[in-house]
């Protein structure tokens, strides 16, 4: 038996919901389990609908271990997809250490209290799942977790060195709202109100936010405004690819959205700061959020694709190589397989698939991994069945200055 629990039930949720039970084989008892159980209900009564397969649901704070443990001794299952939020990370990974299940998350921690996302947390926990036996497999979405995948596939089979590496993220689609987030708005907004940072011969170089923009050409999209930001993977993948010389990585932003966003903050509404609304501490951004689109509810009207990528320069034979690995994805696929737009989509499938990887043995190893660390090659084969489909340049112009 393959028993899985899925923590979360937003927008990502549901897709690796959908995705487990379109692969019953690998999957056979899944389980949902998150703060607002009407939420997983409603998701297991969709996928039975659709795909007949029954999916078990629970209620769980993931905030709190004993009631973590309580249930996971109740469920027994052999590993633990976390698609709730980072702040939840190192609760349900301690659970994973009291109950002997493995875990894998596609965000890496994040304290509430404080903007800032960092795998030191994460990678101190390395010894703990060594001694226990158990895989931890960290930043399993599309990116982090597909990019690295693609930058680890590139270093295995094209380069010597990887030496220039640009993850470039588009998202060229329309949902029609003035304003919305593609995922959890609240963690959306730290993430890139936060000042830019790349990696540059050994050191990393901060930015303001917004403050490198550059013009770049995206398939079947065209070309759109991109923006250097901090994101996670650049630190994993620089710790793990020491050859890299120079590792950024680019997001698509259309002035409307970059309008809205400056005036979220000139109004204070971006602040994680608690202050007092009627004699009741609030925090500007928690309660934003409540105003703004659900993200899952997008996925309805949603036109267009996203199309995220590696572009990379190197060595190979003592010859530079430039090689460009991406994938496109409509919103409106999406949806109609899962009921989810392609941000929750291309990061629900590859949750998924990391999860099959370690159930079928092909990932395996005991301690807290990144990505990149496993073989690239039984989960590039998988993107490619499962609705993410890669497609590959070599010798290109990568554009990136
Ligand atoms: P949502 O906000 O839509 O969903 C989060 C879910 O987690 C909700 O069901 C929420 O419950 C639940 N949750 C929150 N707090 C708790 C708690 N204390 N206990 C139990 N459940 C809790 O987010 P998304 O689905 O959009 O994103 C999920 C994760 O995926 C996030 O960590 C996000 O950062 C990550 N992500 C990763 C990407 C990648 O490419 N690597 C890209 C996009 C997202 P409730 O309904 O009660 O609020």
């Amino acid at each position: 038996m393959s028993r899985i629990l899925i923590i979360g039930a937003g927008g990502v949720g549901r897709v690796v919901a959908y995705k487990c039970a379109q692969n019953s084989s690998a999957f056979s008892d899944i389980w949902m389990a998150s703060r607002t159980k009407s939420k997983c209900d409603q998701i297991a009564q969709d996928v039975e609908k659709d795909l007949k397969v029954k999916i078990s649901t629970a209620q769980v704070d993931a905030d709190n271990v004993p009631e973590l443990v309580a249930l996971i001794k109740t469920i027994k299952p052999k590993l633990i997809i976390n698609v709730a939020l980072p702040y939840q990370d190192l609760t349900i990974m301690d659970a994973c250490l009291e109950t002997g299940v493995h875990y894998l998350d596609t965000a890496n921690y994040e304290p509430k209290d404080e903007a800032k996302f960092e795998y030191k947390w994460q990678w101190a926990y390395q010894d703990k799942f060594k001694n226990a036996g158990l895989t931890a497999v960290l930043g399993c979405g599309f990116d982090p977790g597909v990019t690295s995948i693609y930058t680890a596939y590139a270093a295995k089979h094209y380069f010597d060195e990887i030496q220039y590496l640009d993850i470039v993220d588009c998202n060229g689609g329309d949902h029609g709202k003035a304003f919305a987030t593609n995922f959890n708005p609240e963690i959306n907004i730290r993430e890139i109100t936060q000042k830019g940072r790349y990696w540059e011969n050994g050191d990393w170089v901060e930015t303001e936010p917004f403050e490198i923009k550059q013009e770049l050409n995206y398939p079947n999209i065209g070309i759109r405004d991109s923006y250097v930001l901090y994101h996670e993977e650049l630190e994993s993948l620089t710790k793990n690819f020491p050859s890299l010389k120079r590792a950024r990585f680019w997001m698509t932003f259309g002035q409307e959205y970059l309008t809205h966003l400056r005036v979220i903050q000139n109004i204070g509404m971006a602040s994680i700061v608690p202050i007092k609304y009627k004699g009741v501490d609030i925090v500007p951004l928690q309660f934003l959020k409540e105003t703004l689109p659900d993200p899952g509810s997008l996925g309805d009207n949603y036109e267009g694709e996203t199309s995220i990528g590696c572009r990379i320069r190197g060595l190979k034979d003592g010859k530079e190589e430039t090689y460009y690995v991406y994938n496109n994805c409509k919103h409106q696929d999406a949806f109609n397989e899962t009921g989810a737009q392609g941000v929750s989509y291309t990061t629900g499938v590859p949750a998924m698939i990391g999860a099959m990887m370690v159930l079928t043995g092909e990932w395996s190893g005991a301690g807290v991994f990144n990505v990149e660390e496993f073989n690239p090659d039984p989960f590039m084969d998988k993107l490619n069945t499962e609705g993410l489909p890669w497609h590959e340049q070599h010798d290109v112009d990568l554009e990136v200055k």
